[in-house]
């Protein structure tokens, strides 16, 4: 872990505002895509890189918004990783957002996020909150291997469900589904049923697949020698160095995806997900059209 003095925390694309408090992540995910050397890390990904500044910076950037918007986090690196314990950043950030009444939306994949749930409560009360949460296999035995440092997607649900029954909206991502290890119809349907049950808003999927490129090609294709012998020769044979490695059985586990949103009132587009991310609730629009 190093520390460092960004130059600023707020990002905007295409109208959503981001930030990302830290750099790197330490929950050894085998396919993630945040270490591919796209992304520049002049660090081992592990050797988490802290913004100690976020919070000033964040403060700074609020206060000198005239209008009021969704603030998202955890795109890139999860905002609850071990670090975050002692740091309390995102806690700190939190409070800003809190403090000047923006709304939040939140993706993590740890049960840490619970410690701030008296923030995110202040939050959606006061503008919106919305937490999401990654599922990807409903086999603990699995999850250890492939999400190794960070609680199992039973804990994920329990944290789903606490939000859900508080009134804080949930947006579950089902991504990505690696091809020959989690793409199974009984996978698919025993984390759909638990998010019916425990009511969330939005399931994101993106296709029912995985994306692999440089550096996080080599991090996969490591764990997949370690852990699955043989299976690394398969994904070549199928995929050869495709970026899109869609599961054989998507078409399957999208329409099992689909039918069961449909029944269940969950929203399944991403695009209709991401618009809900990105929307504060009516008194924000009526004070905005006051501030044109
Ligand atoms: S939690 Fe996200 S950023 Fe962290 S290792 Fe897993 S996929 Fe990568």
């Amino acid at each position: 872990m190093h520390y460092v003095d960004a130059k600023g925390i707020l990002t905007s694309n295409s109208g959503i505002h981001g930030m990302n408090i830290y750099r790197g992540c330490t929950h050894g995910c085998i396919y993630c895509d945040s270490r591919s050397k796209c992304y520049q890390f002049t660090h081992d990904f592990e050797d988490i890189e802290v913004k100690q500044n976020a919070p000033g910076l964040l403060e700074m950037a609020l206060k000198s918004k005239r209008k009021k918007c969704m603030i998202g986090t955890g795109a890139m690196s999860d905002p609850y990783m071990h670090c975050e314990e002692k740091l309390e950043l995102t806690r700190k950030c939190l409070e800003i957002i809190s403090r000047y009444e923006f709304g939040l939306a939140i993706q993590t994949k740890s049960d840490r996020i619970m410690r701030d749930i008296d923030l995110l409560d202040e939050i959606n009360q006061k503008a919106k909150c919305v937490v999401q949460m990654t599922l990807t296999t409903y086999d603990d035995a699995l999850c250890k291997i492939i999400e190794p440092n960070v609680c199992n997607t039973k804990r994920r649900i329990e944290v789903l469900e606490e939000m859900q029954k508080r009134g804080i909206p949930t947006v579950v991502w089902i991504t990505p589904i690696l091809p020959f290890i989690n793409d199974t119809a009984e996978n698919i349907t025993s984390i759909l049923n638990e998010c019916v049950r425990v009511g969330v808003k939005g399931i994101i999927d993106f296709g029912m697949g995985l994306t692999l490129r440089e550096g996080d090609r080599e991090y996969y294709y490591a764990a997949l020698d370690k852990y699955f012998p043989g299976l690394k020769e398969k994904y070549i044979t199928h995929y050869g160095n495709s970026y899109e490695l869609p599961s054989p059985n998507a078409k399957e586990l999208r329409t099992i995806l689909h039918n069961t949103c449909r029944s269940a009132g969950i929203i399944s587009k991403a695009e209709e997900c991401f618009k809900y991310m990105n929307e504060l609730p009516d008194k924000y629009h009526q004070m905005s059209l006051f501030d044109l």
